[in-house]
């Protein structure tokens, strides 16, 4: 990771009325090239609101935006340049999938930024490889599981190589198996220091995988730190409904210290040190 910051925005609001409801209050943060970020906080917090101005799909109320220190403009080319640099990978596959084949349907984005046909089968083609989804990939879009849409949902945005990619709540309606599946891909994905930002009421998850943790609360951004500074904070736990991850409940049960030990692994060293 290095210290650029690519995606910034400053006392943005957004609401979906003209009354003064707003979904997004006055949302300042910065995120930095190639960090994990998960965003936190209850149904209706403004995560998914946030990600879809983000990718300018909802341009804010008030407020500025910048990617790349570059200040986001709503036009037509800016836009259509900017949604190939931010991906998002929406939550419910339906609302992303709208061609009838998966090779269309990945095909797509690629050949709107005007590559030719060729240079877009070959793009196409990597990324089935890649994400190992060679046995369904000639199927029709409506005949596949859940978990399957996932993936091709996920081969939509990669294929555009963009530099931030964004997940609404991944694991949402996945079994275990495509839980992992999707995890496995997430991290393969961090691991090539591509900006990854997603959404996650899994707070184990978002503990060992977060390089910072954004806490929403009613449309408000209310801490940006460490996941051990956020799950270590009761009082903010206490104010977002938040649990805290099962290895610091654990941890906390058997030590006064303050090392806590950042994954499984750690927490197994540490307990093994204490039986000796
Ligand atoms: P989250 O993703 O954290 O669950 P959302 O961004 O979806 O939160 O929602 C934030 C607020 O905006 C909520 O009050 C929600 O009801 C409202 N909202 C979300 N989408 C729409 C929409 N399409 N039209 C009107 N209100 C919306
Ligand atoms: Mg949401």
């Amino acid at each position: 990771m290095n210290e650029n910051i690519i995606l910034k925005c400053e006392n943005l609001y957004y609401s979906y009325d003209d009354n003064d409801n707003y979904a997004l209050k006055d949302v300042s943060l910065s995120i930095k090239q190639g960090q994990k970020i998960a965003l936190m906080g209850a149904n209706g917090s403004g995560k998914s609101t946030f990600f879809l101005c983000c990718a300018g799909i909802l341009k804010p109320c008030k407020g500025n935006l910048f990617f790349n220190n570059q200040k986001i403009k709503y036009d037509k080319k800016s836009l259509l340049n900017l949604r190939s640099k931010i991906g998002i990978v929406f939550q419910e596959p339906d609302n992303q999938l709208f061609c009838a084949s998966v090779y269309e349907e990945i095909s797509f984005g690629v050949l709107n930024l005007g590559f030719s046909e060729e240079q877009t089968r070959l793009k196409v083609d990597n990324i089935i490889k890649a994400l190992n989804i060679q046995s369904f990939c000639d199927k029709p879009t409506h005949a596949l599981s859940g978990g399957q849409k996932k993936q091709v949902a996920i081969a939509d945005i990669l294929v555009m190589s963009p530099e931030i990619i964004i997940f609404d709540e991944p694991a949402a309606a996945l079994d275990p198996k495509h839980i992992k599946i999707v995890h496995e891909i997430i991290n393969k994905l961090t691991q090539s220091g591509l900006t990854v930002i997603m959404s996650t009421h899994d707070v184990d998850y978002a503990y060992e995988w977060a390089d910072e943790i954004i806490l929403f609360d009613n449309g408000e951004v209310i801490m940006q730190a460490k996941p051990i500074d956020i799950f270590t904070n009761n009082d903010i736990l206490d104010k977002t409904n938040l649990e805290k991850p099962i290895i610091i409940k654990l941890f906390e049960s058997i030590s006064d210290e303050n090392n806590y030990p950042k994954d499984l692994k750690e927490l197994q060293a540490y307990i093994k040190a204490r039986l000796k």
